[in-house]
């Protein structure tokens, strides 16, 4: 028998609310202590009525649905524990990421080094492997959504923009979607893509519906940024950013590790499906067998390296 408060349901009573860890557009996270437990949380707080307001409904129920399908079943993601709500507000119990952000350590040392970012790409493609292995597409990977936990181990984040696929076509059955119709990208809507601009892929611009390989696009955005510091598209508006996504136009710093940009131009590849672990039989194995991670045991990562 579960203890008892394992099986009745949670409230706002049961938690200690402490410091604010950040702000969402239509959330606020704080810092938490169980009671019962002790255990840190964060937990997010979202305003019903400005959901409501913001038409963002379906994104915080897709993110919820999303955490839920995910279970603890993967160590690298966060972890939804409970939700529950007051007449005004929801609220989301989440692992706490006490590191911060890729983004973070990004900033703090620059880039980094080879190791490190081999590692924290190594912990993302196997929760790649997850997420796609329960046909969800994550749709805005970047740096900020790949947070930290107490032992600096990834834990991915920010489910809002996810695709769950229902059909076995691989396509999209939700009848409401805020992908960008073809015909009125991206003049007249230019803000309705899904995602951030600086790591959608050119399919998610184009195209109504986006697939597994658009995460393998933001993989390359990722492993491009980590090694050099920098985001490989950038303008002065989102309208030149996609530009450069559709022609495929950016350089690697001269200094950039030849190993890295070997993989990177295998991931930022304008085709979908010839980018590097799309026809694979068993996700991600091509990925894995890439020369940057030969020295990587898979089925046992060690302990991360110090980030530098
Ligand atoms: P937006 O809603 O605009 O896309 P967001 O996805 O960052 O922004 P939230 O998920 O509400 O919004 O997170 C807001 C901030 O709270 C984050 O930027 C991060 O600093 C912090 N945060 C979110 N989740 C956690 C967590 N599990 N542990 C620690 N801090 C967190």
């Amino acid at each position: 028998m579960p203890p008892a408060e394992e099986v009745r349901r949670r409230s706002h009573s049961d938690y200690i609310f402490g410091k604010v860890l950040g702000e969402g557009s239509f959330s606020t996270v704080y810092l938490a202590k169980d009671v019962h437990t002790s255990k840190e949380h964060a937990i997010k707080v979202v305003e019903k009525a400005h959901v409501i307001r913001e038409k963002k409904t379906e994104s915080v129920m897709r993110e919820k649905e999303v955490l839920r399908i995910l279970g603890n079943s993967c160590p690298y993601f966060v972890r939804l524990y409970w939700t529950f709500q007051d007449t005004d507000r929801l609220y989301f119990v989440l692992s706490y990421a006490k590191n911060g952000d890729v983004l973070g350590q990004i900033e703090k040392h620059g880039r980094l080094s080879i190791d490190c970012t081999r590692y924290y790409l190594a912990e993302l493609i196997l929760g790649l492997e997850h997420l796609h292995s329960k046909n969800i597409i994550h749709r805005d990977l970047k740096p900020e959504n790949l947070l930290f936990d107490e032992n600096w181990h990834i834990l991915i984040t920010d489910f809002g923009s996810a695709k769950i696929l229902t059909s076995e076509n691989g396509h999209n059955n939700e009848s409401s979607t805020i992908d960008v119709p073809e015909k009125e990208y991206p003049y007249k809507r230019r803000n309705s893509f899904v995602g951030t601009a600086q790591f959608v892929s050119p399919e998610m611009l184009t195209e109504t519906h986006s697939s597994y390989a658009s995460d393998l696009w933001a993989l390359g955005c990722i492993a491009f940024q980590m090694a050099s510091g920098h985001m490989p598209f950038t303008g002065g508006s989102e309208y030149l950013i996609f530009q450069k996504i559709l022609k495929l136009e950016y350089t690697f710093p001269e200094d950039f590790p030849r190993e890295i940009k070997a993989l990177v131009e295998k991931l930022i590849v304008l085709e979908p499906q010839k980018r590097l672990g799309t026809s694979d039989e068993r996700k991600y194995s091509s990925i894995r067998q890439h020369p940057f991670f030969t020295v990587l045991n898979w089925d046992d990562l060690g302990p991360p390296p110090k980030i530098s």
